[in-house]
């Protein structure tokens, strides 16, 4: 959607395909970045954007093993919002559509399921959609796959992809919110075990995670049993985990942390998880993923308002975006390995030596901020605007 709107910002004609009817998916998390408010407020659209519903956090803290930590603080990054906005990425995704809407070159195509691509000679000329009536084609300049983990582009255009093994999944839940209900902190940590809780205004997206393919055994036992675990991280919520009655409600998210060796090819390029798909961890695949289309417009929008781009301006996006994406998948396998998985709990009363020393240290917070926060490389706007364009 963003690289949508900065395309068709600078007079590029533009369609986004979504397979759905609605943005409402709530498999994605709520993370709006402190860059990408900067982004927005370069794009003139912060002030609006700041109404709409979401909660502010300018320090995040971790509960582990019983013992509230803080981990990041971001009061003291270089930019206008000095927080992270959680806000449900629908709402996100709304408010974005409604203001590229506004562009003359810009049509939203919901109901649209890529389901091929189409080619000439080994030159990818556009999509074949799956709609509720019939099968369209959609003939393009350039075809920008920025269709998620389980990405129909880069399959079908057969660009290899490396794994990088993930040990642990995600359940999926909501469970109500109450007034008194503690503030939304980084994740409940214990013995090598984590909760997340999102807060979603009436209720908490909770993403509990387990190790991987460790669903049907949990699920052997008793849901009692299950409702035990979520209240021995998170207490508060012991007079309402029973709305958890139903294994339905648990939702199966598998994680994947991979990348694929070229990002395009001639007429193809693939940004977002469908270049790289990223782990919940640390919560900066939405961030990355919106650095690519910003990174994507800058180098090709004024190419792409008069005509095709070669393959050579296609690579020169993955090597823009390549190496901050290295690092954070780094740091999100080491994530999986150290934290999440439990080797590095030691003593399991005691706090990792790293969290302590961020106890301990206050200004060491900020390193975490920026890297969640900001990330390496942080993109700035330089593609034009329509005005601009003469
Ligand atoms: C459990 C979990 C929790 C996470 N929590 C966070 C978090 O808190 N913060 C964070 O920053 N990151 C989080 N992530 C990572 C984050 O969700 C992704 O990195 C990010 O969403 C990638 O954005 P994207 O636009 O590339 O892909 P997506 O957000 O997956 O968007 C892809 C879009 O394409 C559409 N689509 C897919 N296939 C087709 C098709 N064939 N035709 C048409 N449309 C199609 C989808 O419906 C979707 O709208 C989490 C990941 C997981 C698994």
């Amino acid at each position: 959607m963003m690289a949508g709107y900065l395309l068709a910002r600078a007079g590029v004609p533009v369609a986004v395909l979504e397979k759905h009817g609605d943005f409402i998916r709530d498999f994605r998390g709520d993370t709006i970045h402190p860059s990408t408010l900067e982004l927005m407020h370069e794009l003139g659209l912060l002030d609006e954007f700041l109404k709409q519903p979401h909660q502010e956090v300018r320090e995040l803290r971790g509960v582990i093993n019983g013992q509230t930590v803080p981990i990041a603080d971001f009061t003291k990054l270089p930019t206008r919002c000095k927080f992270i906005a959680f806000m449900p990425q629908w709402d996100f995704l709304n408010f974005l559509s409604s203001h590229a809407k506004r562009f003359p070159t810009f049509q939203l195509l919901m109901e649209h399921e890529v389901v091929d691509l189409i080619f000439e000679g080994d030159r990818v000329i556009g999509v074949r959609a799956k709609t509720p009536r019939s099968e369209v084609d959609v003939h393009a300049d350039l075809v920008i796959g920025a269709d998620g983990r389980h990405s129909t582009t880069h399959t079908r255009a057969g660009l290899e992809q490396r794994e990088f093994g993930v040990p642990i999944d995600v359940l999926w839940m909501r469970i109500s919110k109450k007034q008194n209900d503690p503030e939304q902190s980084f994740g409940f940590f214990q013995h090598g075990k984590l909760l997340v809780l999102l807060d979603r205004g009436d209720y908490w997206q909770c993403g509990f995670v387990i190790p991987k393919g460790g669903f049907d055994e949990i699920k052997a036992r008793e849901l009692a049993q299950f409702q035990n675990d979520i209240v021995s991280f998170a207490g508060f919520l012991q007079d309402r985990v029973i709305e958890l009655d139903d294994w339905s409600k648990i939702k199966l998210l598998t994680v994947q942390i991979n990348r694929l060796r070229d990002w395009c090819r001639e007429g193809l390029l693939c940004i977002g998880d469908s270049a790289h798909a990223m782990s919940p961890a640390g919560g900066v695949g939405i961030n990355l993923a919106i650095q690519d289309a910003v990174a994507t417009a800058n180098l090709l929008a004024k190419k792409l308002r008069s005509g095709p781009v070669s393959e050579n301006d296609l690579r020169k996006v993955q090597a823009r975006r390549e190496w901050p994406t290295r690092l954070i998948q780094g740091m999100q396998v080491f994530i999986h390995r150290r934290v999440v998985t439990g080797r590095a709990s030691g003593d399991k009363q005691s706090l990792p030596f790293v969290v302590r020393l961020l106890k301990w240290f206050p200004f060491l917070r900020q390193l975490p901020a920026r890297f969640i926060g900001l990330g390496p490389r942080p993109e700035h706007f330089r593609s034009p605007s329509v005005g601009d364009i003469s």
